[in-house]
């Protein structure tokens, strides 16, 4: 958590995930208000990895349509009978994406948040050629340039969204980052926002539980908030906060 987040329970904690959803709902509407943005042009992914999909029901019921995973199996195993009940909801590949696990991830996923490389690219490509599904693509910046980490650097951003754009032929939508977690993210949050707008590029992924509200002031247009609505995990997913130099929960 980003010492500047803003504690928005004032009361007891809410404690279901109907009460949390709504807070976060809340908190999102103040920061909008605050920072000058439509309410509408910032999209709530709730991100339920580990989380059961009884979690993913309750979430559903309170009106919630938009959720966040970072696995391609967990998310196989989860929502396909959900979506059956839910047509309207829309799924986020927030995580890694392997190439073999490409045709599963074209599949069911209505957005992948992380493409991170040509191979990648190539890959998905081939896929929705092949299976005519274009779900909607970001582009996962590094914008930190943190060797560990997933996506591409900042100086390398146009050139690869030339040829995801001209050679492989990608519904691309938009970018997304996760900032380095011992950084203060509203840099980050800048410096992805500004390479949106100059690629022409209306889709902003960037914000967590500790720094959605930061996120929302500089131009976030889809927050991926997962322990402020579901609780804390059941156990460590791989993630931002699982990298080799921070522990299962980054403290
Ligand atoms: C897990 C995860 C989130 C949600 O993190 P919380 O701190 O639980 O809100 C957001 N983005 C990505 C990429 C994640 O892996």
């Amino acid at each position: 958590m980003s010492a500047s987040h803003t504690d928005t329970s004032s009361g007891t904690p809410p404690d279901t995930v109907t009460a949390r959803l709504e807070a976060v709902r809340r908190s999102i509407l103040e920061s909008c208000a605050a920072g000058g943005r439509d309410p509408g042009a910032v999209t709530l992914v709730a991100v339920s990895k580990t989380h059961p999909a009884e979690a993913v029901e309750e979430a559903l019921a309170a009106g919630q349509r938009v959720f966040g995973e970072n696995r391609v199996q967990e998310a196989k195993a989860k929502f396909p009978a959900l979506r059956e009940r839910f047509p309207d909801l829309e799924l986020h590949l927030i995580g890694p994406l392997q190439t073999n696990k490409v045709k599963d991830a074209v599949a069911l996923f209505d957005v992948i948040q992380t493409v991170d490389r040509p191979r990648l690219a190539e890959a998905l490509a081939d896929e929705m050629a092949r299976s005519g599904r274009r779900p909607r693509c970001l582009i996962e910046v590094n914008t930190g340039e943190e060797p560990q980490k997933a996506g591409i650097p900042p100086a390398e951003l146009d050139a690869f969204l030339a040829a995801c754009r001209g050679t492989w032929n990608l519904p691309v939508a938009g970018l997304m980052c996760i900032p380095p977690v011992d950084e203060e993210p509203a840099m980050h949050f800048a410096l992805l926002a500004d390479m949106a707008r100059r690629a022409g590029l209306p889709e902003v992924s960037m914000g967590m539980s500790g720094d959605y509200e930061t996120a929302i002031r500089f131009g976030a247009t889809h927050v991926r908030v997962g322990t402020a609505i579901f609780g804390a995990r059941p156990y460590p997913a791989a993630g931002p906060a699982a990298g080799p130099t921070a522990g299962p929960t980054a403290g």
